[in-house]
């Protein structure tokens, strides 16, 4: 069975991961990042989600020899101009601090209304080969961003986004039905034609 070594040590999203590509029929190996400990992680220095999600999943194949796939994403906001985009993770100015951007974001919104709130989530998923070969594709979640974050699932921006049709936001959605609609899901899903065409 081939194996494919996906760009992350997160558990939750390695989960995550896996349960979207095996829902698209993907039977092979998939194994988190975090078995390979002394693997460096990769400075995400490209100016775009693909950009970022290729360098990852290159700089894994190349280290362990071996398929791996990667993602980047972030949040859009249309009134900010697509931000904080790539900077999603690091928008209040510590990395992975959830918490100070969501409350960073929601105080630049604050005047801010109903009609202007677009926003969506936007992921693209990358597959590398060890000789180079790589494809890309990406997915979105659109929505409306709430005043105040309701719900306790999911993370980062989850309690604020309200996808498009739904009075729920991200954080109100159970993991099945957020992998359903989610940025991530579309962008995987997109991704696994071209994991069959080099892979089988
Ligand atoms: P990364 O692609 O895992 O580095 O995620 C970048 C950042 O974008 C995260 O830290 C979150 O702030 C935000 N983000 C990406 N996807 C989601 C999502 O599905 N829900 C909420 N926030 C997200």
């Amino acid at each position: 069975m081939t194996r494919l070594i996906l760009a992350t040590r997160n558990t939750g999203k390695i989960t995550e991961l896996k349960a979207i590509l095996a829902d698209a029929g993907l039977t092979h190996d998939l194994v988190g990042a975090d078995a390979f400990p002394d693997i460096p992680d990769t400075k995400e220095t490209g100016v775009t989600f693909a950009e970022n999600a290729l360098l990852k999943a290159h700089a894994l194949a190349r280290a362990t020899g071996l398929p791996a796939v990667a993602d980047d994403s972030g949040l859009c906001v249309d009134v900010l101009g697509g931000a904080p985009g790539i900077f999603s993770a690091r928008w209040a100015g510590r990395h992975g601090d959830d918490r100070a951007n969501l409350d960073l974001l929601l105080a630049q919104l604050l005047d801010i209304d109903t009609p202007h709130r677009g926003a969506h989530f936007a992921c693209a998923a990358a597959l590398a080969l060890p000789d180079g070969t790589q494809r890309v594709a990406e997915g979105r979640l659109t929505g409306t961003l709430r005043r105040s974050p309701h719900g306790t699932n999911g993370f980062g921006y989850d309690p604020v986004l309200q996808p498009e049709g739904e009075n729920r936001t991200c954080a109100e959605l159970s993991p099945g039905e957020k992998n359903a609609i989610s940025h991530r899901g579309k962008a995987f899903r997109a991704l696994v034609p071209a994991v069959r065409e080099l892979l089988g």
